[in-house]
């Protein structure tokens, strides 16, 4: 893995069907050109990613979404046009030109444009669309910073491009709006509020992202190797525990670790802090983690969204 390697390095990794964790504002991907049939089957490899389970596509520019998917409906274009580059995947017909391994033989395709610019200077030279899903084992604690992909994945990835701490730290809003009403398929970075400002009424789809798959199965996800508990009041299995808390340390009570998210109560910190929070619990060596759950309003929805998810590996 180049230590040094910059962009036009790992760009022509990517176009060579090589693998490159790159940062983006919502967290770390693992991105493969999206054109490239074997080069996707190595995403599904090395997440151990089910194959079911389909892959975002990204672009350097939303003018390059017409070139790829040819006429593209008004009201996903209006969307596309006032939220991109932005934490916001939408979902059009797939093309030819992207094998049915990256969608997982839908005949749709999820894709966005990242507001990261290195990340967008890599797509632009590596000049194919990204397919890019989180760069981490699938069902496992979402990556927000390289230390991350580097512990989870190692030499599963041909490069690692390191931006720091990711800003968002929470994964992009999934929309369809290829129908009447706008459907957020998954909650995320871009709040419900902001879309419902720009394009009135949205329905929200809780569960699995709107696929047809195993019932249950992306209900657990993100989760820590530790247990994780969501509001257990009282709950105590006797070991070591660990706290993550939104504003403040809990006032009572034996833990081993603390974790707070946002001492101004700010939810847009809390999520950019969460994953964080959560790998370093983990690894704090505790044998239980409760987690407070955060207002459920703007990002603070995909919050506990995360949270719920975590929590219900465990049970
Ligand atoms: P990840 O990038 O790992 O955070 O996961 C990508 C998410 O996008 C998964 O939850 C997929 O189910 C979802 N997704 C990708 N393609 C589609 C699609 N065509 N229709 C609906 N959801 C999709
Ligand atoms: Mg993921």
């Amino acid at each position: 893995m180049p230590a040094d390697c910059g962009i036009d390095e790992a760009a022509a990794v990517l176009r060579a069907g090589g693998l490159v964790a790159f940062p983006t504002e919502t967290v770390y991907g693992l991105g493969a050109n999206a054109l490239d049939p074997n080069a996707a089957a190595r995403i599904f490899e090395a997440k151990a990613r089910p194959s079911f389970d389909p892959l975002i596509s990204h672009l350097a520019d939303a003018a390059d979404l017409p070139a790829l998917v040819g006429a593209v409906p008004p009201a996903v274009a209006a969307l596309a046009d006032r939220f991109w580059p932005g934490p916001l995947t939408l979902i059009v017909d797939r093309p030819a030109a992207i094998p049915p391994i990256v969608t997982s033989g839908l005949d749709t395709m999820a894709v966005r444009v990242p507001d990261e610019p290195s990340a967008r200077a890599l797509i632009a030279a590596a000049g194919v669309p990204v397919a890019a899903p989180s760069a981490n084992r699938f069902g496992q604690l979402s990556p927000t910073r390289a230390e991350h992909v580097v512990a989870g994945l190692g030499g599963a990835v041909d490069v690692v491009l390191d931006g720091g701490p990711t800003r968002c730290g929470i994964e992009s809003t999934i929309v369809d709006a290829r129908g009447e009403r706008p459907v957020v398929l998954r909650l995320g970075a871009l709040p419900v509020e902001a879309l419902v400002e720009a394009v009135g009424p949205v329905e929200v789809r809780q569960g699995s992202s709107g696929r047809p798959v195993a019932p249950g199965t992306l209900a657990a996800h993100y989760a820590p190797r530790t247990p994780l508990r969501l509001d257990a009041v009282g709950a105590h299995d006797g070991g070591r525990r660990g706290f993550l808390a939104f504003r403040e340390p809990p006032a009572d009570g034996d833990w081993a670790a603390v974790e707070v998210l946002s001492p101004s109560g700010d939810l847009t910190a809390a999520a950019a802090r969460l994953f964080d929070a959560l790998h370093r619990l983990d690894a704090a060596g505790v044998t239980e983690i409760v987690a407070e759950a955060v207002p459920d309003a703007g990002v603070g929805r995909a919050v506990n969204d995360r949270l719920r998810r975590a929590a219900a590996t465990w049970h």
